[in-house]
């Protein structure tokens, strides 16, 4: 294919597109029937058949595959069809509008997790147009549910139709091309493993009574315990991706900051480094466990002391950090036994995916060939993924929306004014199906 032909692949990506962001997958309730159903139609307009899987009314999980000679084992392309809510209001444009105007489209699930989806379903119908012979099944699977956990999507799968969806490898969603946020070369991020996400609950309870009198407070006991909290601040741990990640990163800085960068698992290195990467919050968020306060629930009238006070925390762990030491951390940190602590069992990841394997090769070599100043490199994502579920079952999980993305782009993630440029559109669906000649080709 030339590059002509990637300028038509390009606008017919943006219009695929378009069309999928108009169904509003709004999850809750998702509704991805919808969504799947405009997947599978238009599969079928390429001649591949897709297979539907519905966990419950109106929710529904694709499949579709391309035959391999079996002589190596399966791909499997992942997308999630559900987005989160959009508050409309605060848009310049429609957020299910599909409005496809400045050199980008616009709306919920541009970037997350529509665009992959469209990348992912673009190289797929190329690899049958072009009529490649492949070594390996390629599948491509989109599913429910991403964003409230994937009970009935990538989870229910996994439960229920393994033998379906078994596979070698793993493309997701986890991280990003990025330009201008370390260095002046792009950094393409390859999720390989992820921290893992726990909800605490803080309860102070009391007596309660009339507002005018300073009680047993729970909500004051509460406050104070907060307090604490908001001046702890997780010790930086250096795991083996992350120290990787810092290698590969430090091609972008000239020196000492390249050397230093190199040697940041050396004490002596560490504390300047630290203080540089901890200034970037996307990275900050890699190095240490997180505690951020996402719900206070208390009192229900002005004049009238509450008997309960309650915080929750999302908690973020790194892979090494043990669940139940953490808890008594946060205990200790809090200093006040009358606070109940109470947590759900953390999401296990999984080990960390190899970023020697043909998949990392492959993908590394289609991202130079668009990009070839471009720095690949393996991280552990701060953010939890479906891919956690096939890396408990021995996948190799690899998660990236392959564009490349600034700052301002990133913030419209779960946020206001979601786009994806055009360019970005084509250029991820090159590197999709590039890496997917080279792996399976
Ligand atoms: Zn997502």
């Amino acid at each position: 294919m030339n590059d002509a032909d990637w300028v038509g692949i390009e606008n017919e990506a943006a219009s695929v597109l378009s069309r999928y962001i108009q169904i509003d997958t709004t999850n809750p309730p998702g509704n991805e029937r919808e969504g799947a159903e405009f997947l599978g139609d238009w599969l079928s307009g390429e001649s591949i058949p897709a297979t539907m899987y519905h966990p419950v009314p109106d929710r529904a999980n694709l499949l579709a595959v391309l035959k391999g000679d079996g002589s190596r084992s399966p791909v499997l392309l992942l997308h999630h069809i559900d987005v989160v809510p959009a508050a409309g209001e605060r848009w310049s444009r429609d957020p299910f509008g599909g409005v496809v105007e400045d050199g980008h489209v616009w709306g919920r699930g541009a970037i997350d997790n529509k665009s992959l989806g469209v990348m992912h379903l673009m190289a797929f119908a190329l690899l049958r147009r072009q009529s490649v012979r492949l070594k390996r099944d390629v599948m491509m699977l989109a599913v429910s549910d991403e964003e409230m956990g994937g009970a009935v999507g990538s989870k229910w799968m996994i439960d229920n139709h393994w033998d379906d969806i078994r596979s070698e490898y793993l493309w997701d969603e986890g991280g990003v091309g990025t330009l201008g946020i370390v260095g002046d070369r792009p950094v393409f991020a390859v999720s390989v493993s992820e921290k893992r996400s726990v909800v605490v609950i803080l309860r102070a309870g009391g007596a309660g009574g009339h507002g005018s009198m300073a009680a047993n407070a729970p909500v004051e006991r509460l406050l104070a315990a907060l307090e604490c909290l908001r001046g702890w601040s997780g010790s930086v741990e250096l795991g083996p991706v992350t120290i990787e990640f810092l290698t590969r990163l430090s091609k972008t800085q000239s020196f000492p900051a390249s050397w230093l960068m190199r040697n940041a698992s050396r004490p002596w290195g560490r504390p300047l480094v630290v203080g540089k990467l901890s200034a970037i919050p996307s990275i900050d968020a890699m190095l240490r466990d997180t505690i951020r306060v996402t719900m206070l629930r208390a009192g229900d009238s002005a004049n009238v002391s509450p008997d309960i006070a309650e915080a929750v925390l999302d908690v973020r762990l790194l892979p090494g950090t043990d669940q139940g030491g953490f808890l008594q951390l946060v205990r200790d940190v809090i200093d006040d036994e009358t606070i109940e602590v109470q947590a759900t069992e953390a999401l296990t990841g999984g080990a960390a995916s190899p970023s020697d394997s043909d998949f990392f090769r492959a993908l590394e070599q289609a991202v130079l060939g668009s990009s070839p100043d471009a720095i690949v490199t393996p991280i552990q994502t701060p953010v939890a993924t479906d891919s956690r579920f096939f890396r408990q079952r021995g996948v190799k999980a690899y998660g990236i929306n392959p564009g490349i993305f600034t700052q301002s782009e990133i913030e419209t993630i779960h946020g206001v004014d979601e786009r994806i440029s055009l360019r970005n559109l084509g250029m991820g669906t090159r590197i999709v199906y590039e890496s997917l000649l080279d792996l399976c080709g």
